[in-house]
């Protein structure tokens, strides 16, 4: 982490069947991508749609307040969704694009907040935050880009990052696409216990030759 805090990372999800849960994206880099589409470029899929929106992301993120204008929130979203194209590539096996490198590099460039010691207060500015979340964004991308995967479920082409001392997480929620991997192998362990005890079930002889 290269930020001055440990901010909260992870957030609900809704999904299209209307249930809840919990996704822990592996680090806040990403977090600040999923507030968006993702380059998906569905509406549906904007939690950033005002100032205040943004704001209250900060607040619940690091804990402090910062002040958002019309002007920051667009370049708050030129940032993360340079961020966002950056870890969609990468977790499908694609070069980073340099023109969103250069993006980030530009916000990593600017000043963060200053880690201090003792009772401060940190009363940062929305720049500082984005400059911090652009250093992780580059830390990230650039150390841990192997970590960076989508979900190994069907269908689901969720990014995180891996974080798992083991490094083998594979799915975004293990209660969503881990449970449907697990139920479908049961099924299909069941059926297959099922086809070797049944009679008269056709299956190839292992030891027969070819016609
Ligand atoms: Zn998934």
């Amino acid at each position: 982490m290269t930020l001055w805090t440990e901010p909260a990372v992870g957030q609900w999800f809704v999904s299209n069947d209307g249930v809840r849960w919990w996704f822990d994206s592996g680090d806040i880099s990403l977090d600040f991508a999923y507030t968006g589409s993702m380059g998906d470029g569905r509406p549906e899929w904007e939690y950033w749609h005002s100032p205040e929106d943004a704001e209250a992301w900060v607040l619940a993120r690091f804990g402090v307040p910062v002040s958002v204008t019309q002007a920051d929130l667009r370049s708050a979203k030129r940032l993360r969704d340079a961020v966002a194209g950056l870890v969609t590539d990468v977790s499908q096996g694609r070069p980073q694009r340099p023109d969103h490198q250069a993006v980030v590099n530009r916000y990593a460039a600017r000043p963060d907040v200053a880690p201090q010691l003792g009772d401060v207060d940190p009363q940062p500015t929305i720049d500082q935050v984005l400059a911090g979340l652009a250093r992780e964004a580059v830390h990230v991308l650039g150390q841990h880009a192997d970590g960076i995967r989508e979900c190994g479920g069907d269908n689901c082409a969720i990014v995180y990052l891996d974080t798992s001392r083991s490094a083998n997480r594979r799915w975004c929620s293990m209660s969503r696409c881990g449970n449907r991997h697990k139920v479908r192998e049961s099924r299909a362990r069941q059926a297959a216990a099922r086809s070797t005890t049944e009679p008269g079930t056709d299956r190839p002889d292992p030891t027969g030759e070819p016609e």
